[in-house]
């Protein structure tokens, strides 16, 4: 989710991929005042508004704990440190996602094990995962960890996922940063996994006006170590250092948008699902639309094409913008064959098939909560033209 996929005004007949200000415009006064408020009581870092998005936070997922933090990447990294991991162990994730996922246990100098993914979900494969915590162990590694990640919007099946891992204690953390209030059967995202966290980029389908992101826990004494964590390991004050943490707070102005951003955001999730099903109702006949696993529920943060084996993608992708329409490939190649992750294992000792092939075949459609209908019936009709 580049900065370049949220604004696309250089050709004046295109309709945006994203369009953040159609949003801006439902909650410009409420958003207004509460930056006015910030500047008036001045405490830009860990000022009330930091506490009164945590709690809303939690409310919003029934979780116990929410971390407001820096952003997505630094929620990885703080769940990972407070997990404890390091040198030695494997934390299995899936290739097929953005760089952070892996990034952050590189960062630990702990190993990442890319498994495979499901072609229908785009989602970490179960059956992948069993085989590379075997891979792991055969390679002298303790399999210590899961980051399923909940991609485009899609919850990761965390039941399977869950009776793999809890055989060798493998702890499980969600990386929901493109799917906050996502469900999985009776669960909403934070709920999933030990620890799950969430960015709040702009692009994301809850966004604040900067970087932003969350951990959240239903266990007291991980949170514990979260927010002494975000604070430089701080102990009873942040002068009082008591374990090596990190600067992740959230700003206090982020804090504040995101207010009146979650205030809507059911209705957001609502809105993206009906544009889901126009879609699906337009394209389903013609082309792979994505699908929703039983008891699930997506937010939407992509609505990802798989085109048939062999079709021109780029053709595809040129006709669409020929009728002024954006598409944009997340991922084109995923984690293990990137320069900086090739040297890392993958679960299966070789290649990782499914995601591969997806890298070739997928591409992304405009996808925003106030996408108008003459915009989605654009996007069906030109699709169809390419297809017919
Ligand atoms: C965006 C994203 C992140 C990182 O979030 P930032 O807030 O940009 O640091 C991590 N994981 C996934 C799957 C993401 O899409």
């Amino acid at each position: 989710m580049t900065q370049t996929a949220v604004k696309q005004d250089n050709a004046p007949d295109m309709i945006p991929f994203i369009d953040l200000q159609a949003q801006r415009k439902r909650i410009v006064d409420e958003v207004n005042q509460e930056i006015q408020n910030v500047l008036a009581h001045g405490q830009y870092i860990m000022g009330a508004e930091v506490g009164q998005i945590e709690e809303r936070l939690s409310a919003f997922c029934g979780v116990k704990n929410t971390l407001s933090c820096s952003n997505g990447t630094d929620a990885l990294a703080l769940g990972l440190m407070a997990l404890g991991i390091k040198p030695g162990d494997a934390v299995f994730v899936p290739s097929f996602t953005f760089c952070a996922t892996a990034e952050v246990v590189a960062w630990m100098g702990a190993t990442p094990v890319f498994v495979d993914s499901e072609a229908e979900t785009f989602n970490i494969d179960p059956q992948g995962l069993a085989q590379a915590v075997e891979f792991a162990k055969k390679q002298g590694l303790n399999p210590a960890c899961c980051v399923p990640v909940d991609l485009f919007g899609h919850p990761a099946d965390y039941d399977a996922i869950e009776d793999i891992c809890k055989g060798d204690d493998i702890k499980i953390m969600a990386d929901s940063a493109q799917a906050f209030g996502c469900r999985y059967k009776d669960r909403i995202s934070g709920n999933f996994g030990d620890l799950a966290t969430t960015s709040f980029f702009p692009a994301k389908p809850l966004g604040c006006y900067g970087d932003g992101g969350a951990v959240f826990t239903n266990d007291d004494d991980l949170y514990a170590i979260l927010d002494s964590l975000r604070i430089h390991g701080k102990g009873t004050d942040k002068y009082d250092n008591i374990r090596i943490g990190m600067n992740g707070r959230m700003d206090t102005m982020q804090a504040a948008i995101l207010k009146p951003k979650l205030a809507i955001y059911e209705d957001e999730i609502a809105l993206r699902n009906e544009i889901a099903d126009a879609y699906h109702a337009g394209l389903g006949d013609i082309v792979k639309t994505p699908q929703v696993a039983e008891g699930c529920m997506s937010v939407w943060a992509q609505y990802t094409l798989t085109l048939a084996e062999g079709a021109d993608r780029e053709a595809f992708m040129a006709h669409m913008k020929s009728r002024g329409i954006p598409t944009v490939i997340y991922y084109p190649k995923p984690l293990h064959m990137q320069t900086a992750y090739k040297d890392f294992p993958t679960g299966t000792g070789a290649g990782l098939p499914v995601c591969e092939n997806l890298g070739e075949r997928v591409v992304s459609l405009p996808m925003y909560p106030y996408m108008p209908d003459d915009h989605i019936s654009r996007v069906i009709e030109a699709a169809r033209e390419f297809f017919a």
